[in-house]
């Protein structure tokens, strides 16, 4: 089947389903009934998070010269939040056409001295309110990022659509400092690195619409604001966002903590009229560009984009046709008989030689060679090695490709090499 020809709203169903059967995802307290718009991660949805954030950190962090990376409080003082204007303005429309704020309010401490808080709905304030401690350690040179990964919790009016609107989630976000002269350029930049990372990770651009945000819908301070949606099954809807956040932030968190926000640059480029450089110094609150990734949103969509059903060998299937690098299991090694120890034990031995070179290998035993051949379709591995009696005899395996069901043999030796 075709996935044009899939139901859509069927395929959610079906992927939802396929999440909690096999252990990526469930729903949160579930022995308890649940919590609306909590999910749970199971094993295998673990590994997938992980590979996805650890991605985005290789391309976003680590790979990079101008990043610094911050990993701040969920709970901060709730000045923050009256100064970045979310006390005033994070809120929704309910139905009965009251303002509610989705905030979710906390207290820190015991008794009389308790303070209200709140639980952080965006990461991207805990990286402003260390915009001072980041330039003081470290003197960086404009551009230059501060990156987090963390979560963020909004109180949302009606969480929906498993994964993608929920009231605790995660985001991995980049504020970008930048002179504002730049902000163009810079905003364009980062359109085309999104674009990129969307590509890295196995969806391409077609699948990805690019919403320009009209100014009535943007944030009152952003000039510019770019959704880029997703084709879920449930419609077309915002996967990440990339906005020109100007220098609203540190200037009212300046304003408001009496902290001096101001980026010091000792040796300026000149201005074409001569104003700055040559010697003379600027002091200025940059500007941010602000590019943002729901790593649960990245989730959903690598399920929709991988979830895949055909007829192998006159059978029906499932399976999730992960990027291999983003796949929770990169390989599973079977012995083709349980019960045939020297078969197990050989099969033990590939394992562990495997598992040195490739990250997130899995020994399978259970059932019949079909069956572990099907239920790693299901959850997305891309090579499953079999040890059989040939092995035994010559030290060759078979080496099976997910997506084909074709396989072919290889010398134990030349594993690493063939897989990587
Ligand atoms: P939406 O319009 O869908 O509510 P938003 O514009 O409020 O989203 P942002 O504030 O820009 O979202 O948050 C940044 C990113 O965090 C989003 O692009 C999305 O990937 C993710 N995100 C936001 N809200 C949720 C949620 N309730 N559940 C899961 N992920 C979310």
């Amino acid at each position: 089947m075709t996935k044009e020809s899939q139901s859509s709203e069927g395929t959610l169903e079906k992927i939802v389903s396929l999440a909690k059967r096999r252990g990526f995802v469930f729903q949160g307290s579930e022995i308890y009934g649940g919590l609306a718009g909590m999910w749970d991660y199971g094993p295998l949805g673990v590994s997938l998070k992980r590979n996805i954030v650890d991605a985005w950190w290789k391309k976003f962090v680590s790979g990079r010269e101008d990043m610094y990376a911050v990993d701040t409080a969920v709970i901060m003082n709730p000045r923050v939040w009256e100064a970045s204007g979310h006390v005033k303005g994070f809120a929704d429309s309910l139905e009965s056409g009251q303002k509610f704020n989705v905030m979710f309010k906390t207290s820190v401490g015991a008794g009389d001295g308790a303070v209200g808080s709140f639980l952080r709905p965006e990461t991207a304030q805990g990286t402003f309110v260390n915009f001072k401690n980041v330039i003081d350690s470290f003197h960086p040179k404009l551009p230059f990022g501060i990156a987090q990964v963390g979560k963020a919790f909004r109180n949302e009016i009606a969480p929906r659509d498993f994964l993608f609107r929920s009231r605790e989630f995660e985001q991995m976000e980049v504020e970008y400092f930048i002179r504002e002269k730049d902000w163009q350029r810079q905003f364009d930049y980062w359109r085309e690195e999104m674009l990129s990372w969307v590509e890295s990770i196995g969806v391409s651009r077609k699948s990805i619409h690019e919403l320009e945000v009209p100014p009535a819908q943007r944030a009152h301070y952003s000039k510019r604001t770019l959704d880029f949606e997703y084709d879920f099954p449930f419609g077309r809807k915002e996967l990440y966002g990339l906005a020109y956040r100007g220098d609203f932030d540190l200037k009212s968190h300046q304003s408001a903590s009496g902290t001096a926000l101001e980026y010091l640059d000792e040796d300026p480029p000149a201005g074409p009229d001569g104003t700055v450089g040559a010697g003379g110094k600027d002091r200025f609150i940059p500007h941010v560009i602000e590019p943002t990734f729901g790593v649960d949103r990245t989730v959903l969509a690598l399920l929709c984009e991988a979830y895949n059903e055909d007829e192998l060998g006159g059978e029906k299937r499932v399976f999730l046709k992960f990027p291999k690098h983003l796949a929770p299991v990169r390989v599973a090694v079977f012995p083709l008989l349980k019960n045939k120890p020297n078969l197990v034990a050989k099969a033990r031995e590939v394992f562990r030689m495997v598992r040195k070179e490739i990250p997130n290998a899995m020994f399978d035993d259970n059932g019949n060679i079909g069956k572990r051949y099907r239920r790693q379709d299901e959850i997305g591995t891309p090579h499953c090695i079999t040890v059989d009696f040939e092995t035994l005899e010559n030290d060759t395996v078979t080496v099976r490709d997910r997506d084909s069901g074709r396989q072919e043999r290889f010398a134990v030796h030349k594993l690493a090499e063939v897989l990587s």
